[in-house]
């Protein structure tokens, strides 16, 4: 924590790249007083992520002509720079956190999980294990990895989800994804790529080209040349299908389709169906809306719990989704304005953000339509 102040202006919660880099635009702000708390250490997701998994969105150092690094979280600083690969692993992409935590100061209290968060006296009280801290502000930063969603479907308690370890170990034989999206086609490539049989059911048909331009909406270049790969082996099967239900046989899993038929697997299906917002202490602070993800007014902001704000991927705005670094590390330098006008101080210092193509503040223009 930055010296101890009996109230700080701000506390972020969470140290992965939402919480860092909007603790680095509040130290644009002179004289703010902020901190960091991290339940685990900084980047844990990322430290958590399967050792196969790496970024999709690619890193190059275009700094400087306006073009920063996709997924950098401050102007000055680039995972391709740093870490001299496109496609950060989860390992590197959390070395790169470290880096720009260490070389900007950044105020962290590793090890230390937030576990209530109440309003109280126009701020807040934030709990943890190691006591307890006010602040003015409370910028809830704890990512969505720790909120896994499955499928409501029967026998859903016998997938494994693809963000844990199982279902990227070997999976010899016939394998199941379920959700045809950015992760269920990553981990269907793997597997193919390990000489599995793999069948990827979703309805919505996501692996088609669309017609939108927003990558939110579509698969990214390197998953599509990553599925022609898989397809072109043979051992890779896309069905336009909903799971209904999920059983275990004498003979591996069996998963029941909408249309009656069923596809069997020698192991567990795999869940690629994403996440939830994970809130955490924060869940009852946040009214929500009608699709599950939390009601934000203009500026991040709940809109029932004045002084909370979101950072990260869970933040939607109508139909805008903010899920990959580059999109919603435009709102840190927002936040942060927001922060330091409320506490009277210069906000001048965020331009530089703006000036990086790392600040949005009208929400108007963030729409993707590309002529060709
Ligand atoms: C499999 C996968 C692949 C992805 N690939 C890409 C990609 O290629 N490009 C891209 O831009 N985005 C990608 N994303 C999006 C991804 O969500 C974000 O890039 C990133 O992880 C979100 O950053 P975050 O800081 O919000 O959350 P996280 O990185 O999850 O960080 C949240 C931090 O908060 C901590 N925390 C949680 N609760 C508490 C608490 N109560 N108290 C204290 N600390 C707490 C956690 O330990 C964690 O360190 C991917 C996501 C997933 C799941």
């Amino acid at each position: 924590m930055t010296s101890t102040p009996t109230v700080l202006d701000a506390l972020v919660i969470g140290a992965g790249p939402a919480g860092i880099g909007t603790a680095l635009a509040l130290a644009s702000v002179d004289g703010l007083v902020f901190g960091v708390l991290e339940r685990g250490e900084i980047g844990q997701t990322f430290l958590d992520w399967p050792a196969e998994q790496t970024f999709l969105t690619p890193s190059f150092t275009g700094n400087g002509f306006g073009a920063t690094d996709l997924n950098a979280v401050h102007p000055e600083t680039s995972p391709a720079f740093s870490l001299g690969v496109d496609y950060p692993s989860g390992r590197q992409y959390a070395a790169y956190l470290r880096g720009v935590a260490k070389h900007f100061h950044v105020p962290i209290l590793d090890g230390t999980e937030a576990t209530s968060v109440t309003p109280r006296d126009g701020g807040f009280e934030v709990l943890s294990e190691r006591g307890s801290v006010l602040a003015r502000s409370v910028v809830w930063a704890g990512g969505e990895f720790g909120d896994p969603s499955t499928p409501r479907i029967t026998g859903h308690s016998l997938l494994d989800h693809s963000s844990g370890p199982a279902a990227w170990a070997p999976h010899p034989g016939d394998v199941v994804v379920i959700g045809g999206y950015e992760s269920g086609i990553d981990i269907a490539c793997h597997h193919v790529q390990q000489g599995a049989h793999v069948t990827v059911l979703d309805y919505q048909t996501p692996w088609d080209a669309g017609t939108g331009s927003d990558p939110s909406f579509r698969l990214a270049p390197r998953s599509r040349m990553r599925l022609l790969g898989a397809l072109a082996t043979g051992r890779l099967t896309l069905t336009a299908a909903q799971a209904v239900k999920v059983s275990k046989t004498s003979q591996g899993y069996a998963t029941r389709l909408g249309d009656g038929d069923v596809v069997t697997s020698d192991s567990p299906p795999i869940a690629a169906t994403g996440f939830g917002p994970g809130l955490g202490p924060v869940a009852d602070l946040f009214a929500t809306r009608e699709d599950g993800w939390p009601e934000l007014d203009e500026d991040d902001q709940s809109t029932i719990t004045p002084g909370l704000f979101l950072s990260g991927p869970t933040i939607r705005h109508r139909g805008l989704k903010f899920c990959f670094v580059y999109k919603f590390r435009q709102r840190f330098a927002h936040i942060a304005r927001i922060i330091g006008e409320r506490a009277d101080k210069n906000v001048d210092a965020l331009e530089a953000w703006r000036a990086a193509g790392m600040l949005t503040d009208d929400l108007s223009c963030c729409g993707v339509d590309c002529a060709c």
